[in-house]
């Protein structure tokens, strides 16, 4: 399900786009400020993010470039809200990483169409990862190697996904735990070593487990270029 997080401290207008989200089919967290939102985000995991610009903490621009700092969050698309309506505002709300950008006071529909139209973009953008004979299609959640279907578990899976959409990198145990687990999961760094275990079993039938790399010491990296360990 498609997660929205909206970012407002204005009560009416937070729960009034809650509701209509919330209509529309989408699931919805809410924070008032931004510090409610950075907690929020690991958990949450938004697909899209609606900030208003005049928050009680720190502004909306702070909030967004904040945002973009983490890594996870870098591709999420941003819609930010506000009351102000010049021109420079508008450009400095696109320079911190906003996507898109509305005026209030907020048209449901034209909110609604905006956030579709950003899903879309970026479901596009990273609907299909292809690494060597590898093909992970996100929305399906299947892989093809050798254009030949691949049945495996979710956890592996996801995994998967994160190492092909960063390839050529080394990630510790705890990185890969809040990536693909997320934050503030309590699960054993050996977890991960097991479901590395199980996907590269998976990637060995097909003779392709030498992408998936062990660096000793540090952690693990997926690679077709880098395979000197
Ligand atoms: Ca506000």
């Amino acid at each position: 399900m498609t997660h929205i997080l909206i970012v407002e401290d204005e009560l009416e207008i937070r729960k009034m786009v809650c509701f209509a989200l919330t209509n529309a089919g989408y699931e919805v967290s809410e924070a008032e400020n931004s510090h409610q939102a950075q907690k929020l985000l690991p958990d949450k995991r938004p697909d899209l993010i609606i900030v208003d610009w005049m928050l009680p903490d720190i502004s909306g621009v702070k909030l967004i470039r904040k945002i973009r700092q983490r890594e996870v969050n870098q591709q999420t698309p941003i819609i930010m809200l506000t009351a102000r309506s010049e021109e420079e505002d508008k450009v400095s709300g696109l320079d911190a990483g906003a996507d898109d950008y509305m005026t209030k006071p907020v048209s449901i529909r034209e909110l609604l169409a905006r956030i579709k139209a950003l899903l879309r973009r970026s479901q596009n953008y990273e609907n299909i990862l292809k690494i060597a004979n590898l093909h992970l299609n996100e929305t399906a959640h299947t892989l093809h190697i050798d254009k030949q279907l691949v049945a495996m578990g979710y956890t592996e899976f996801n995994l998967l996904k994160f190492f092909m959409s960063h390839p050529n990198r080394v990630y510790s145990r705890t990185q890969l735990l809040n990536f693909v687990w997320g934050e503030n999961v309590f699960v054993e760094e050996r977890t991960v070593d097991v479901h590395i275990l199980r996907l590269r079993k998976i990637l060995k039938t097909y003779k392709v487990d030498k992408i998936l790399q062990t660096v000793r010491g540090v952690g693990y990296r997926f690679s077709v270029e880098l395979n000197d360990v």
